[in-house]
């Protein structure tokens, strides 16, 4: 039986804020280091990102957290400001129900009076760049005394980056009695002696992975950006069109979006996952078993030990936590002596997971180029040429011959003729759904590999700033000037964080810094423009037109 964020004695508020999250279970990380930060020892956990860290140090964090106390009471110290703005919201996620917990991420780069301003009101939770940390300590803007956990994420990232004394110096400022805590990928030299020389008698934490026998599956990946992933999604259940198809999320929320946009386009998809009762579970696989139901959306925990020997095709819609789980999906197909393929969806910090993946199961996973618009036209044109050549054999179009002869009376030529009747069929049938959507190609959609560390948050905006739909534009009467001012007005955004705005005759584009990017579509979708209410939503990149993640249009007649 798989330990559950209950059995770790977490208070009603935490555990709310984790479902309301769609977390189903703790990762292998959290289940181990969360009872351990509770008792307040000190610990070395070995964690990469993407393996759920932050919530492992973020959630006994917030439990440790004194109410009525003001004073900051957890430090953590991160290598990179997004990472910092990462770390902040994920605590705040957790926080949600607890009132009065107050985290504040501060970085450089940002103005330092307005984390002065913060810090003042009172904040118990402070995630931090070393820099400027130092720079609040100096300032005695931040004062540490009472500080009970003192977190180092992705200490390794840290030293190579040259923080080692940056971080000793923040330490000396620490309480003796803190509770010290350093999460890294890696277990190097110089990160167990400074363990030694900092901590008292830390626990070391690695998630310990069995030897498991890896499936013989035809496993690939895409690299897409996480906004594709439902288009790239429905292309590959059009091109592949296998029988069965079990896809993968982390989140119990994922799996039910996922399911509701997958059956508003037409596919027969159900979900499953720990808030079903047994009988529901039971009836929905009574369904995929005898093929009612062709996509099953699934958590790990829900999907474990499912035996259902046609399933063709497993995905990855989200990285797996934990490398074990990865053997676990994929061995959900190539069952009984059956042929099964693996694909895996990776986008941006994905990637490591991927990385991790391949040396644990000591296999190459290859990367394949992103299904194109081309290639679901041919499918489709091999389906449909061979439904023609089906219905001409079996003689039923005959019964419709005089309506061609009508036309051919006409002068109108057969291929006119023929061409209009199955334009007409198409359309009906939704078929060619796809060539509407006027996806660039898909080389164009992400920047190279490269770049793209650069970019954390890519959104199709110059660097460092996002890119806004919004869904009113020229014929609307709206100017440059009247997004602008709708921002200014509605957000706590700066001019100065407001970049190119494009007004086109439907819609329109504004780019803000990523920072106030969340927050400005929260605000613009509720306000209006020249009276007119908006719909915002962050844009595709700069190539794809602006549509709606999903259309509701049936794939099936
Ligand atoms: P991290 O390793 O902290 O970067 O987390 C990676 C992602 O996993 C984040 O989006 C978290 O919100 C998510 N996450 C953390 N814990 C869990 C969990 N127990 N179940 C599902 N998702 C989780």
């Amino acid at each position: 039986m798989e330990l559950s964020f209950k059995d770790l004695h977490l208070s009603e508020e935490v555990l709310r804020a984790i479902e309301e999250m769609g977390f189903e279970e703790p990762s292998p990380i959290q289940a181990q280091t969360i009872p351990l930060m509770l008792e307040g020892v000190d610990l070395i956990g070995q964690a990469q990102t993407g393996t759920g860290k932050t919530a492992a140090f973020g959630i006994p964090i917030i439990e440790r957290v004194l109410l009525k106390d003001e004073a900051v009471q957890a430090l953590v110290l991160c290598p990179t400001r997004e990472l910092c703005i990462q770390v902040a919201e994920e605590i705040s996620r957790l926080a949600k129900f607890k009132r009065n917990v107050r985290v504040l991420p501060i970085y450089g780069g940002q103005p330092i009076e307005r984390q002065i301003r913060t810090l003042k009101k009172g904040v118990q939770i402070v995630v931090g760049t070393p820099g400027r940390v130092i720079d609040h300590i100096e300032r005695r803007t931040l004062k540490l005394g009472g500080v009970k956990t003192f977190v180092l994420d992705e200490a390794d990232e840290m030293f190579d980056m040259g923080f080692r004394e940056d971080i000793e110096l923040v330490i000396g400022h620490l309480p003796e009695t803190v509770q010290k805590t350093f999460y890294s990928a890696t277990m190097a030299r110089e990160i167990m002696d400074f363990a030694t020389k900092y901590q008292d008698d830390p626990k070391i934490i690695r998630v310990v992975k069995k030897e498991m026998t890896v499936p013989k599956v035809d496993q690939f990946y895409y690299d897409l950006d996480s906004h594709m992933k439902p288009e790239i999604l429905t292309r590959v259940l059009d091109i592949y069109n296998p029988n069965l198809t079990i896809v993968f999320c982390n989140t119990k929320k994922m799996v039910d979006e996922l399911t509701e946009g997958l059956v508003d386009k037409g596919y027969f998809a159900e979900a499953l996952h720990g808030d079903l009762k047994q009988t529901q579970r039971d009836q929905v696989m009574n369904k995929f078993r005898k093929s009612k139901v062709d996509v099953l959306v699934a958590t790990d925990v829900a999907a474990r030990g499912i035996d259902v020997d046609e399933v063709d095709m497993v995905i990855n819609y989200d990285m797996p936590q934990d490398d074990e789980y990865y053997v676990h999906r994929i061995g959900r197909t190539a069952r009984a002596g059956r042929e099964g393929t693996a694909i895996s969806f990776v986008s941006g910090r994905e990637y490591y997971k991927l990385r991790d993946i391949q040396k644990y199961t000591k296999t190459k996973i290859l990367r394949k180029e992103l299904p194109t618009i081309h290639e679901i036209r041919r499918t489709q044109d091999i389906k449909h040429l061979d439904m023609l050549r089906d219905a001409i054999e079996k003689g039923e179009a005959k019964k419709l011959e005089h309506l061609v002869n009508v036309l051919l009376e006409e002068d109108r030529s057969p291929v006119d003729i023929a061409s209009a009747a199955l334009w007409l069929y198409a359309k009906e049938k939704g078929i060619g759904k796809h060539q509407e959507l006027d996806y660039v190609d898909n080389d164009k959609v992400r920047p190279p590999r490269d770049n793209r560390r650069k970019l954390p948050f890519d959104k199709g905006g110059k660097w460092g700033y996002a890119r806004i739909f919004l869904s009113v534009g020229r014929l609307d009467g709206i100017s440059e000037r009247h997004v602008l001012s709708a921002i200014l007005n509605s957000t706590h955004a700066q001019k100065a964080e407001v970049g190119k705005i494009d007004i086109y005759d439907k819609y329109s584009f504004v780019e803000v810094k990523e920072r106030v990017s969340k927050d400005a579509v929260q605000a613009l979708n509720k306000s209006k423009i020249k009276g007119i209410e908006v719909s915002a939503e962050l844009a595709k990149p700069r190539m794809a037109k602006p549509k709606k993640r999903w259309h509701s249009e049936p794939r099936r007649g």
